[in-house]
């Protein structure tokens, strides 16, 4: 096992009257961080940091919905505008008990980020609402869905705020609060949401286009490591939701050997490699908790998945997985970042250190939001494309984008690509603010 790096740990843990711990989870504070180091490296206007600093728009909203039993429950959401610089805001909405003010900020910064790495035209947003989904029979979510929409109503639409899927959410959901809104405004809006079903505005391409993303991000990090393809690759993929199920079958289908897979109730763990077909086919027949029942597999740990000793890591999950207390045991060589914020600063510096290349969240997972875009398009148009199409031009966005990060990585003689990505990002959202200027 490698030396552990505890220069970089005590770097942190010096600030008086602070714990590592907490500092590492906030994601609000890690995002700064990076924005800060991108600000850095530019050598930027203090002006404009101060506007990145702060979300341009905060909704709390505490609502009411009614319960099939006869009561009613209280529950809170929220909805963050982080910037509209480059066009309006685009990020999605995720149920989940721990959802919290900061972490909905984070995020919505980071899809300002993501939007601008990848050259949409589109600012970032991001809502939640603190519950647990799995605990709501299907008319409860559909009227607190219904409910939560109604609360955001004057933020979004679909020249101002476009909602997506994220964690826990999915077309369904979507199709909810496309109809709510339609519904309000008299008039069907396609535009208002993406990550839509087909039938109703949805684009192809859209439910697996995260995971292809990330796979069409490993593909290029293979290409340029001299490896023309992922045959015999092995790797391990934290989260079996949207985004790392269908990674995980799109890395298998290109030859991948897809080791571990996790959900928050265990991983799957076989050197010689799942069957992936056969996985997903049981995942979608099974409730989650059951995942770990596949028969005939190894159970470990979702900390033991990250430790493993593969090829590509993808944490596909939540924010805050790689931390300075296992980024040192991190034996992979490559990690995609599928979720949001998987790695925390501090851990950034350790697997620098460690030489392990780190593919960041605003450039790996970006798939999702390019389709998005896409849909939002095809929706305005009305004017609906192939999934041909949709695959083909998801691609040559991404590889764009990453070989540009490479340029900003070159130029400014960076050692990781998560910098290298900030500063594209932060030069093109604060090249917006200057062009437009300050109003009044
Ligand atoms: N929730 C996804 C993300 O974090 C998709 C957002 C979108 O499509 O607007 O990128």
């Amino acid at each position: 096992m490698a030396k552990k790096s505890n220069k970089l740990v005590e770097k942190v843990t010096k600030p008086p009257g602070s714990n590592l711990k907490a500092i590492e989870s906030n994601p609000w504070e890690n995002v700064l961080t990076q924005v800060h180091n991108a600000a850095k490296v530019l050598d930027l206007d203090p002006n404009c940091l101060k506007i990145l600093e702060k979300p341009s728009a905060i909704l709390t909203t505490n609502f009411p919905v009614n319960m099939d039993d006869g009561s009613l429950e209280v529950y809170t959401g929220y909805r963050v505008q982080h910037n509209t610089a480059r066009g309006p805001c685009k990020g999605g909405i995720r149920f989940s008990p721990e959802v919290n003010l900061d972490e909905v900020k984070a995020l919505a910064a980071w899809m300002t980020y993501k939007t601008a790495v990848v050259n949409l035209p589109y600012g970032g947003a991001k809502g939640g609402v603190v519950v647990n989904p799995f605990q709501l029979s299907k008319s409860e979510l559909k009227r607190l869905t219904r409910r939560f929409t109604y609360s955001i109503l004057n933020m979004i639409g679909p020249e101002r705020d476009i909602p997506a899927p994220d964690v826990n959410t999915n077309p369904e959901i979507m199709s909810w609060i496309m109809d709510t809104y339609s519904m309000i405004k008299g008039h069907t809006e396609l535009g208002v949401v993406t990550g839509k079903p087909l039938e109703v505005g949805g684009s192809l391409g859209r439910l697996e286009a995260t995971g292809r993303g990330v796979f069409v991000a490993l593909e290029e990090t293979l290409r340029q490591q001299n490896q023309q393809s992922c045959k015999d690759v092995s790797i391990a993929v934290q989260g079996f939701g949207n985004v790392g199920s269908n990674f995980a079958k799109i890395a298998y289908e290109h030859g991948g050997r897809i080791a571990a897979v996790s959900n928050s109730f265990g991983a799957l763990y076989d050197s010689e490699g799942l069957d992936m077909l056969e996985l997903v086919d049981y995942a979608t027949n099974h409730p989650r908790e059951e995942l770990i029942e596949f028969p005939g597999v190894e159970v470990i740990t979702n900390d033991e998945l990250l430790k493993l000793d593969v090829d590509v890591l993808a944490p596909c999950a939540l924010e805050n997985q790689i931390r300075a207390d296992n980024a040192d045991d991190i034996q992979a060589k490559i990690i995609v970042e599928g979720a949001n914020g998987p790695t925390t600063p501090t851990a950034d510096e350790i697997l620098a250190e460690k030489k392990i290349v780190v593919v960041p969240d605003i450039l790996a997972n970006a798939g999702g939001v390019i389709v998005s875009y896409f849909e939002w398009v095809q929706g305005q148009q009305h004017y609906f494309w192939n999934e041909k199409k949709v695959n083909a031009t998801l691609k040559d966005i991404l590889v764009k984008s990453y070989a540009e990060v490479n340029a900003m990585k070159k130029k400014y003689c960076l050692q990781e690509l998560r910098t290298a990505a900030m500063a594209l990002a932060v030069q093109r959202v604060t090249h917006a603010i200057k062009l437009r200027g300050i109003f009044p």
